[in-house]
């Protein structure tokens, strides 16, 4: 589903991914590991297009998304990101930060836009907040409705960068549940994240980055349980 070939992006001199090739394949959920700087997240924004690789290739459901000539609206309606700061509308509802951008970007008339809505709330568990506005929920509620933002859009992949990283301990629970969920319901993630625990029970695939590089991508058994690299011995050592 997710085909990345030799990706290159440097900002000036400074390389930031040297060479990533990598295969997500439909269904797949892959967790990607590593230490700050590493280029986790440029890596995430090339697969959208938030950023432009300096050379190489990204595919997403066969359509080549590094194409000078795509459409790149197209490509991000194929494509949920979930970032580590919400970026919910704050004079907006729940259901009015849901229907927004489908309304904007899928030219969905008001009722279906409403009904995507409502049954993106309740698949996180937020039905009744459909009516409240962002401020009074908790950071782990605001999150579960940028997930449902996302997944009301339809996409067939969902990026999520750090999505836990920004809350309360004892709200990551919430947000890492709905990620399961998505993940047995077959959705194809990738997934920046530092939570060891959810990528051992709920990844396919971990890798492990450094420096610009994949260093080790394998079983989260092989990867986090037996790392045959001393850099993913070493992070993984100033993690747990
Ligand atoms: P973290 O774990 O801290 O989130 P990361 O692995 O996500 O780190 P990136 O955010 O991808 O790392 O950044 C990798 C490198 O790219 C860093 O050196 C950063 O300074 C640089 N970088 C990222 N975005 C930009 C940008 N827009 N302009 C210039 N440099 C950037
Ligand atoms: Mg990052």
């Amino acid at each position: 589903e997710i085909r990345i070939r030799d990706l290159h992006k440097s900002f000036g001199d400074n390389q930031v991914l040297r060479g990533i090739d990598l295969d997500i394949a439909q269904g797949e959920v892959v967790c990607v590991i590593g230490p700050s700087g590493s280029g986790k997240s440029t890596l995430l924004r090339c697969v959208n297009l938030l950023e432009e690789p300096t050379r190489g290739q990204v595919f997403v459901g066969g359509t080549e998304v590094t194409d000078p000539d795509v459409d790149i609206d197209a490509v991000r309606r194929r494509i949920g990101m979930v970032f580590q700061q919400f970026n919910l509308f704050p004079h907006l509802t729940v259901t009015e930060n849901l229907t927004l951008p489908q309304r904007r970007v899928l030219k969905r008339d008001k009722a279906r836009a409403a009904k995507a809505a409502a049954e993106n709330l309740e698949r996180v568990g937020l039905s009744e907040k459909a009516g409240a506005y962002p401020s009074s929920l908790s950071g782990g509620q605001q999150q579960r409705v940028a997930i449902a933002r996302a997944l009301a859009m339809g996409p067939r992949v969902m990026l999520f960068d750090e999505p836990t990283s920004a809350l309360d301990p004892e709200l990551v629970g919430d947000v890492l549940a709905v990620m399961r969920m998505l993940a047995d319901e077959g959705m194809t993630m990738m997934v920046v994240t530092h939570e060891m625990a959810f990528a051992r029970e709920v990844a396919d695939r971990v890798v492990f980055m450094d420096g610009g590089v994949i260093v080790e991508d394998g079983t989260p058994e092989r990867v986090i349980g037996d790392p045959a690299h001393e850099r993913t011995r070493h992070f993984l050592s100033r993690l747990l």
